[in-house]
């Protein structure tokens, strides 16, 4: 057990964590920052990032995160490239257990994010930010007149679909069955633009190219349902079946809705358990973009701030 007591820990380092960072550390609250297996959050794993005021050439999202990071750093917020085993929010100072070691806390923010799902195949892996992207209003920008694959049945993809539209020339839907689970207003939409088809009953088995020439230029479809393979030219894949909050640790120690997303107040970020907050995707299942992130990440450094005012630990 570490003797010091933290005025904040701060869990995950994407943009909400970082910005929490920031911030908490611009108040003198010295925050200690665990990263955790992908420090820089979803970020990483993009390319270009040209939405992000304050960039007008754009920025490659792992150079954003790392200047966040250094940012965070100079007001000396301490970051650790370590991974939180075990919490403990049953009483405070709250304990943080992270490799064989326990650390104390007055305030805790929780920025663990989400995770796009994938497909999981290895070239999927490989080609990601060179043609493939789980993210649609990030990338669509990229595909200009380009031939594009959109992989998902529901709304997001339904979403996704018709606001690839304003960009590529053509938008496929790849679904594995032949029924969409979207609303049936976001199908219609999707289904009545004419740039958009949908190839029923089909599944992506493997992603072809190369990143260190075009990128991706297509991908092979299997029929779900006679299982015969074809191959597709494309651009673009955009992969939107669904996204997982990176929850499992708060899971009976907080408050999480349904699908395992932390609930927080309305305008703020608490959680259900006083002095722990929550920032970024992990609490968002709507705008889930960097710029919101980092705002929610502000949100909860000065909301833990606070707290910390009003709750001296006695
Ligand atoms: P979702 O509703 O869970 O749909 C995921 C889709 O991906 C399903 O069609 C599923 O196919 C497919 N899928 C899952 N795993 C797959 C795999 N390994 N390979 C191929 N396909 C796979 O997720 P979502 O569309 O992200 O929506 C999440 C929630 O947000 C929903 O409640 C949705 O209504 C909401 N949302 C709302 C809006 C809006 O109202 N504007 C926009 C976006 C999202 P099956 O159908 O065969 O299972």
């Amino acid at each position: 057990m570490k003797d010091k007591i933290q005025k904040v820990i701060v869990i995950g380092s994407g943009p909400a964590g970082l910005t929490a960072a920031i911030y908490a550390a611009r108040a003198n609250l010295n925050p200690l920052v665990f990263e955790g297996s992908q420090p820089g959050g979803q970020l990483t794993i993009t390319t270009d990032v040209e939405n992000y005021p304050g960039f007008p050439e754009g920025v490659m999202g792992p150079e954003m995160m790392d200047l966040f990071r250094k940012q965070a750093q100079r007001f000396d917020a301490e970051t650790h490239f370590l991974t939180v085993d075990e919490v403990d929010f049953s009483e405070r100072p709250f304990k943080i257990v992270v490799e064989n070691d326990t650390y104390l806390a007055e305030s805790v923010i929780i920025s663990t994010g989400a995770s796009a799902q994938l497909l999981g195949l290895e070239s999927e892996k490989k080609l990601m930010g060179y043609g493939v992207s789980a993210c649609a209003t990030c990338d669509g920008f990229f595909f200009k007149d380009k031939k594009v694959l959109i992989v998902g049945g529901g709304d997001s993809a339904m979403e996704e679909a018709t606001f690839l539209t304003k960009f590529a020339s053509s938008v496929s839907i790849v679904h594995r069955r032949d029924e969409f689970r979207a609303s049936k207003i976001m199908q219609d939409r999707a289904l009545n633009n004419p740039k958009i088809d949908v190839i029923w009953n089909s599944s992506i088995v493997e992603m072809l190219g190369d990143p260190k020439d075009k990128g991706l230029t297509g991908v092979i479809l299997k029929n779900t349902v006679s299982g015969e393979t074809s191959e597709l030219l494309c651009d673009g894949v955009f992969i939107a079946i669904g996204h997982t909050p990176n929850s499992q640790l708060f899971k009976d120690k907080l408050d999480l809705d349904d699908k395992g997303y932390i609930l927080t107040g309305a305008k703020n970020t608490k959680t259900s358990v006083p002095g722990v907050f929550a920032s970024g995707d992990i609490q968002d299942t709507v705008y889930r973009q960097a710029i919101t992130a980092a705002g929610s990440g502000c949100m909860a450094a000065l909301d833990a701030e606070h707290f910390l005012e009003n709750n001296p630990l006695k």
